[in-house]
């Protein structure tokens, strides 16, 4: 399974990511940032595929994806 790193202090919590995830992996959490937004974190119940979409949508970068190769190694987009 792929996941997603999100870098908490850049996340104006927008939301916008959790609209364009096909998985629905993406969810509000009950964390603040130290700027006081309250920050994205990624859903265990689902399956994240690495598609990216939240990543490219973010318009402060704050997410970094990291795919699963077939190989079980993983790499950072
Ligand atoms: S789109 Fe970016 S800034 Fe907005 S909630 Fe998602 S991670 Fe945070
Ligand atoms: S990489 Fe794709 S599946 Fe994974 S959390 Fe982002 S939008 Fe959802």
């Amino acid at each position: 399974m792929s996941r997603i790193f999100v870098h908490e202090e850049r996340c104006k919590g927008c939301l916008l990511c959790t609209t364009v995830c096909p998985e629905e992996a993406l969810e509000q959490s009950e964390r603040f940032n130290p700027n006081g937004f309250k920050v994205v974190q990624q859903n265990q119940q689902s399956e994240c595929t690495g598609c990216a979409f939240c990543a490219e949508i973010c318009p402060d970068y704050a997410i970094t994806v990291f795919r699963k190769k077939k190989s079980a190694q993983e790499t950072a987009t």
